[in-house]
């Protein structure tokens, strides 16, 4: 039986964990749940699975039958929960930087993380896998490309990789024209094809931000270099990567679209279990097709290289000033082509430095969305 924290309870990767809590419950038990606001998802979760711990950002009153329950508040509620809780594993699905503590916290605190949150990587990977190779800590990935490339690897143990290629959809506006893009409205990012997740990854995906941001993932987490880490558009979502071999053979992963495969893997690594997930089934596949990504309609692939590679802040002035841009147009602030546009500014204008501890990732955080907001306030008034 493990014990499990679940960090983003709420969200789209903590029920879908959750889920398959509740298809093993001679495996796992939740012992920790953490959200942000949504305190009555977390009320009714905490009902069900009566964890020791919970905890949420935004303060309020805990209903007198779940009392019994340690709770913790605030900004590093998270945190102290994964002190107080005990557990064995933790799933960090956190979305974005404001996640990054809680995965350095459960790196100290849990045998295992168990890890969705792909922007703790991005913005803090040198340190989370310092720190995990420091205190000899698993670190599983829970990214379907990255647990894709990471069962790949383990079949073929001892084998350098020549080359990862990670696939991609091609989000939401794969088809439409620049025109089209600049323009797209919060409903037409929304309706991904072929997976259904938070609204923040979502956007990404439409403006494929999230398949830089796996790149860098993937360079942190295999230790490869980003020229070494290809992308491929799948839009069938089917094969969801792949690792290349000196003697040229290809390994793939293949599955149906549903995150409780790379969750489950994670959750009971090194076995399989069952997760609820549809089968494959190959006579009714109707062809897997690929293609080159476009950077020209969707440059932030490119940029993220680009930070990557330059290193030092600017991969967090990347994320904080795509952050940012995201929730504005979220919000109905600017327009969905805006989002390149003010991560573009943020990267040109920013002075990239050296980091050299947690607090200056987030000071450089701090100045990424700064300048974010210096270009979103300006596009707002040009609207
Ligand atoms: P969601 O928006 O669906 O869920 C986010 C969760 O995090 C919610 O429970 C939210 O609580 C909680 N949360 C947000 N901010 C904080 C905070 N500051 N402190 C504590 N809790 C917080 O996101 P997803 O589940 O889609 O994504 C989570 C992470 O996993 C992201 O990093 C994403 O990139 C990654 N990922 C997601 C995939 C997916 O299929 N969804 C696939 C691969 C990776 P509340 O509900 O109260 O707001
Ligand atoms: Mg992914």
């Amino acid at each position: 039986m493990r014990r499990l924290a679940i960090l983003g309870a709420t969200g789209s990767i903590g029920t879908q964990t959750l889920d398959i809590i509740r298809r093993h419950p001679d495996m796992f038990s939740a012992c920790a749940l953490c959200a942000h606001s949504d305190a009555e998802g977390l009320f009714r979760l905490a009902r069900e699975f009566n964890p020791a711990c919970c905890s949420l950002v935004d303060e309020c009153e805990v209903p007198s039958d779940l009392k019994h329950i340690q709770w913790f508040f605030g900004p590093h509620g998270a945190e102290d929960m994964l002190i107080a809780c005990g557990a064995d594993d933790a799933l960090c699905a956190i979305v974005g930087i404001a996640g990054l503590g809680a995965v350095l916290t459960a790196l100290d605190s849990c045998e295992r993380v168990l890890l969705a949150n792909k922007e703790a990587l991005v913005t803090g990977g040198g340190m989370v896998l310092d720190k995990a190779a420091r205190l000899g800590r698993e670190l599983l990935p829970v990214d379907s490309e990255h647990s894709a490339i990471f069962q790949c690897l383990k079949a073929s143990e001892s084998n350098k990789p020549r080359r990862l290629i990670l696939t991609c959809s091609g989000g939401a506006l794969r088809e439409k024209s620049k025109a089209e893009i600049q323009n797209a409205s919060v409903a037409d990012v929304l309706s991904h094809p072929t997976w259904r997740m938070g609204s923040k990854i979502t956007v990404d995906c439409a403006t494929l931000m999230n398949k830089g941001l796996e790149v860098i993932e993937a360079c942190w987490l295999f230790g490869m270099p980003p020229e070494k880490v290809d992308v491929v558009i799948h839009p069938q979502s089917v094969i969801h990567s792949m690792v290349e071999f000196e003697d040229g053979a290809v390994l793939a992963q293949l599955g149906k679209p549903d995150m409780r495969g790379p969750i489950s893997y994670a959750m009971a690594h090194p076995h399989r279990i069952s997760c609820g997930g549809e089968r494959l089934d190959f006579e009714r596949l109707s062809g897997l097709t690929f293609a080159a990504p476009d950077t020209d309609r969707f440059p932030c692939l490119s940029y993220a290289r680009e930070a990557f590679k330059a290193g030092g802040s600017a991969p967090v002035i990347l994320n904080g000033a795509n952050e940012a841009a995201v929730r504005a147009f979220l919000d109905g602030r600017i327009k969905f082509g805006a989002i390149a546009d003010t991560v573009r500014y943020a990267l040109d204008t920013c002075e990239v430095k050296a980091i050299h501890d947690i607090d200056g990732v987030f000071e450089a955080d701090a100045y990424a969305r700064r300048l974010a907001e210096q270009r979103l306030t300006a596009l707002e008034r040009r609207n």
